[in-house]
């Protein structure tokens, strides 16, 4: 059609726009994307990156102009997240006669966006499969829609020279590949195949990596005959080790259990395709989506009655992910269903991401080791989500997701550095219109995790550019995240704000949403420092960024034996008990917190809705000693009846202005429906409805005291299935707007983002 106008025609048709395009659109493919587009269309002009996204400057026909906007947002990279497209129209002309990528490579270094790692896509699976191909069967067949990225790169710009595909120098084929903008494999920076490229080998702990029993082809094959054998394998993944063995042996998945040292805590499975995993677990068509994208998370699935065993996970659901290396993909073959892949580390230190260190220190847990020469140069874990309202509901953000940045509705004149809080360990980076969260980093409770957490700090302020001037901490004088905000404003002069917990966790369920002003936030975590110096955990706050009031909360539980209570769940059970008046006969500390009651010496207090979980947990004989963090609440979940719908009561008092919900007529009803042969499972869902129930009522109140009508739902209780399928719903209903985390994880893995819009607000 073009070529068949004549010039006079196509001059007077000619329009110059400018395009802005906000959100996390570098680092996906943008580029290569807008030249073939443009050059489809027959437009003109150039993009450069901004600090806020990208800016496109087009000149063409009308139609094709019109063309071009509308396909942007259809056929973006599946990557791309565009929050905001502005046109700006009727520019002058200005008759640009090519398409062309501007700004320099420096310039790209600052403002270029990291991509995350990317599952393998679906052309790549298609090659890795066809004979004949020049990288069939090649276990690192990668191109510029997905292989790694994050986990290879040391420093910025992204190119191959900073990666640690450095030490392999591209073939004259591969090369031609990465310089051909019309290829698949255009700037591809981990481009490569057999005859360049890494390549894989098996080895055992005597053997090490010097002498390894196979390479290649044999090596991935006596990992397969290995792993059908029935043994434990180290297997070297995108951003660290795992420990790999088949899911269908219960004995041997207990096996892994003794060896890893874990106890409880559920395995994550990696199945080889959608059917197999269909087998084992109900999904929806949304899940299969997340399931099948190019992040590849770990995705937690409704369990089939007796299909996984309860060594894998002893609750209701599993989490199943789907092979996201080429590596993989060869692994599973056609006759691996489903594997147990669980991070390889030891007593809560990060993930093994080096191959000496996992044949030092995984000698004794993995039989064999399948691993490469390709070097991981950061570990990321992978990520965990549940899939709510047809998209990711963070419990771990990480692989695939990590290093992109949130993106914030307001510019921030200056960068903040929020230090997160001490369990589920985090970050927040803020530059401009975004803010950068760290991966998976684990407790800051051993020097192992300290150093990686700081390590990550000054990585990212590396790898975006920035140097904070605001510092911002949980009030929490002990945490070591605290003590390393103090240090750094001790050391380099920024102001430190320091930020209540709760307060937190509403801010960033906000920056999160991109709201302003104030709102009603629900704030259940299991536990936080308040400002009377108690813990706090079960909170109503009516606040904004700028400040907040504590409207309501629950009765606080005393604490027999202080850090115990977390893991020693009869401990609650007990408090709760005696403080309602019924009878604590037959619990196993009962003696030992009689005796702490009555020695006089102080009870500390805590108003945590965690506490309350366990504690009715407990009293149901669901657990009583807990192996992991929120055991309680997860089994809790598991039994509730689904169907029931009755509450346990509850009644309210006030106390100093704040409205306290009092769990003690739901402990005395508990009992006695209990003493009246009523099961756990009705009761644990009464005392889920009754969350509901109290949950509306202190929002309700908090409506009526302030006029605010948006609710943030905030705090690692928020993980709980059962509330969030039913409690956003039942807010809606009673005329409230709900809002709850997207990009970030609702526990305090996200609550740095909140630290920082906070600090932001309060520094100005
Ligand atoms: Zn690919
Ligand atoms: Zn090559
Ligand atoms: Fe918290």
């Amino acid at each position: 059609m073009r070529a068949l106008r004549t010039e006079t025609e196509r001059q007077k048709r000619l329009e110059r726009i400018r395009v802005h395009i906000q959100g996390v659109v570098q680092g996906v493919g943008f580029r290569p994307f807008l030249h073939r587009l443009t050059q489809e269309l027959g437009v003109n002009g150039f993009i450069r990156n901004t600090s806020s996204g990208v800016e496109l400057e087009a000149e063409g026909s009308d139609e094709a102009l019109e063309a071009l906007l509308r396909r942007i947002p259809q056929e973006a990279p599946a990557l791309a997240v565009i929050e905001e497209i502005r046109i700006e129209r009727g520019l002058p002309e200005a008759g640009y006669t090519s398409f062309a990528i501007r700004g320099s490579e420096a310039e790209e270094g600052r403002n270029t966006l990291i991509s995350p790692d990317i599952g393998i896509c679906p052309d790549c699976l298609r090659e890795l499969k066809t004979p004949g191909d020049r990288r069939y069967r090649y276990p690192f067949i990668n191109c510029t829609n997905c292989g790694p990225r994050f986990t290879i790169l040391r420093e910025i710009p992204y190119d191959r020279a900073n990666t640690s595909m450095r030490s392999f120098p591209m073939c004259p084929e591969c090369a031609r590949e990465y310089h051909d903008i019309t290829d698949r494999r255009y700037h591809a920076q981990p481009d490569c195949c057999e005859k360049c490229g890494p390549e894989v080998f098996y080895t055992d702990a005597e053997h090490g990596e010097a002498e390894p029993l196979a390479r290649g082809e044999n090596a991935v094959e006596m990992a397969r005959s290995a792993l059908k054998e029935g043994k434990i394998l180290t297997v070297k993944g995108l951003g660290g080790m795992h420990l790999a063995c088949r899911a269908e042996d219960e004995a041997l998945v207990r096996l892994l259990r003794r060896r890893k040292e874990r106890d409880e805590k559920p395995f994550a499975l990696m199945c080889r395709d959608l059917a197999c995993a269909e087998k084992l677990c109900e999904i929806g068509e949304e899940e299969k989506r997340i399931l099948t994208g190019p992040r590849r998370p770990i995705v937690l699935l409704k369990k089939k009655p007796g299909a996984v065993s309860a060594a894998v996970s002893e609750n209701g659901s599993v989490g199943i992910m789907l092979p996201y290396t080429p590596l993989h993909v060869l692994l599973f073959g056609d006759d691996i269903e489903a594997l147990v892949m669980t991070s390889a580390n030891l007593s809560d230190t990060p993930i093994v991401y080096k191959n000496a260190e996992a044949l030092e220190r995984l000698r004794g847990i993995a039989d064999g080791f399948l691993l490469h020469d390709r070097e991981i140069e950061t570990r990321c874990d992978d990520s965990l989500c549940r899939v709510l309202d047809g998209r990711e509901y963070f419990f771990r953000r990480s692989r695939g997701y990590v290093p992109f940045p949130v993106f914030l509705k307001k510019s921030a004149e200056r960068s903040v550095l929020a230090c997160g809080a001490e369990q589920k360990a985090s970050f927040c980076l803020t530059k401009g219109h975004y803010a950068f969260l760290p991966q998976h980093i684990g407790d800051l409770k051993n020097y192992e995790t300290f150093s990686h957490y700081e390590e990550q700090i000054r990585h990212f302020e590396r790898l975006f550019g920035i140097s904070p001037e605001v510092l911002a901490c949980d009030r929490h004088p002990d945490y070591l995240s605290t003590e390393y905000a103090e240090e750094r404003s001790r050391q380099e002069g920024q102001m430190l704000v320091r930020v209540q917990h709760h307060h937190a966790h509403l801010a960033a369920c906000m920056a999160d949403n991109g709201l302003e002003g104030n709102v009603i936030g629900l704030i259940w975590d299991g536990t936080g420092l308040g400002t009377d110096g108690t813990v706090w955990g079960g909170e109503c706050l009516i606040g904004g960024y700028g400040g907040y009031r504590r409207f309501a909360s629950i009765r606080p539980i005393p604490l027999l034996g202080g850090d115990r209570v977390t893991k020693e769940l009869d401990r609650v059970a007990f408090a709760l008990l005696e403080e309602a008046g019924c009878g604590t006969d037959g619990l196993p500390n009962a003696e030992m917190c009689r005796m702490l009651l009555q020695s006089g010496l102080p009870v500390m207090r805590s108003s945590g809705m965690g506490r309350l979980f366990d504690g009715a947990a407990a009293i149901l004989g669901i657990k009583t000693r807990a192996s992991y963090e929120g055991q309680g609440a997860v089994l809790l979940e598991a039994a509730a009846a689904e169907e029931e719908t009755r509450a346990l009561e509850h009644e309210s008092y006030e106390e100093n202005g704040i409205l306290y919900a009092d769990w003690r007529p739901a402990v005395r009803q508990m009992r006695e429906l209990q003493r009246k042969g009523t099961g756990a499972d009705a009761l644990a869902a009464r005392f889920l409805n009754l969350l509901e129930e109290l949950a509306a009522e202190q929002c309700i109140a908090a409506r009526k005291q302030s006029g605010e009508r948006r609710v943030v739902l905030s705090g690692g209780c928020f993980q709980n299935a059962r509330l969030m399928e039913r409690l956003p719903a039942r807010l809606q209903r009673e005329g409230f707007e709900v809002y709850y985390h997207r990009n970030t994880a609702c526990s305090d893995e996200g609550l740095s983002l909140g630290q920082a819009r906070i600090a932001q607000e309060q520094s100005r």
